[in-house]
């Protein structure tokens, strides 16, 4: 039905899979639009009381998706207004209204993440309710390291409190799945191996409680996430990170590292990357057991 999303079903929970493996389960605006018609068509069901999000292969997702061939392919085809409005309704509905929608579904949402979770990964696993992680998951949001703040949809202060969330958005550096779970960012670290297992009980625990109660519970909790400042401070900081590409588009400006000419984007991040005291190449870790 779609060519990089999967969906599936077992007993009452339904697993929606980003099936771009060689990619990394990059994220363009195909894959996205893709993966909210199966969470759309996963909450339709009435069998379904929980969605899992997985990403296939090696990772759960390394980002968004700045320049395949198919990005650019439907870049030319549907282009976005000049400017900075093009920029702004592109990020506004891809990135933020996005989130927001995943994030208010009305059944409970799981992310299972392994391997590399960076910036746009981050904000669709943080976009769920819960989150069962592999012992070799690695998060950050590093997009200070390259032009913007943060990424498009900042949860940063209420995923692991305000002090981490500073380190974090000033250094870059990867903070592994243990450590997040000490923060309460993620909910259980499980060995890579059994991942999809433990996900799936996890959720099948879950799918036992009434799906009613279930709607209800989650609304119960956003709304008091909501009443502390979470949309108001979510839409502050998308506009914060549109400003940096509105900065860095204008001439005179230069980006932190700039690219050096005949650099390819992977030399350049290695570099980038480097400055920081991060050693290529980064292969997700497991802990040892
Ligand atoms: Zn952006």
């Amino acid at each position: 039905m779609w060519d990089s999303v999967l969906l599936t079903k077992r007993d009452r929970v339904a697993t929606v899979t980003m099936n771009r493996p060689e990619a990394l389960n990059a994220q363009d605006r195909q894959l996205l639009e893709e993966l909210m018609e199966a969470f759309e068509q996963a909450s339709a069901d009435d069998e379904v009381r929980v969605i899992i999000l997985a990403g296939a292969g090696e990772s759960f997702s390394a980002g968004h998706d700045l320049g395949s061939e198919r990005s650019r392919a439907a870049a030319a085809t549907r282009p976005r207004r000049p400017g900075a409005q093009g920029i702004m309704e592109y990020e506004e509905e891809m990135y933020l209204e996005w989130c927001l929608k995943l994030r208010d579904l009305p059944k409970p949402t799981v992310a299972q993440v392994q391997g590399y979770c960076i910036i746009g990964g981050w904000m669709i696993a943080s976009a769920c309710d819960l989150i069962v992680a592999a012992d070799d998951a690695l998060f950050t949001d590093r997009a200070a390291r390259w032009a913007a703040p943060s990424g498009e949809f900042n949860t940063y202060v209420y995923d692991l409190g305000a002090r981490k969330a500073k380190e974090l958005l000033f250094t870059g550096d990867y903070v592994p799945a243990e450590e997040l779970y000490r923060l309460g960012m993620v909910n259980k670290v499980v060995p890579r191996d059994r991942l999809e297992d433990e996900t799936f009980a996890y959720a099948s625990r879950i799918a036992i409680t009434d799906p009613f109660l279930l709607k209800l519970a989650k609304r119960s909790v956003n709304e008091v996430v909501d009443a502390m400042g979470f949309r108001s401070a979510l839409r502050t900081q998308h506009y914060l990170h549109l400003m940096t590409h509105a900065h860095y588009a204008i001439p005179g400006t230069e980006l932190p590292v700039p690219r050096l000419e005949g650099e390819t984007p992977s030399e350049w991040a290695r570099r980038r990357d480097a400055l920081y005291g991060e050693k290529p190449p980064l292969k997700p870790q497991r802990a040892a057991v």
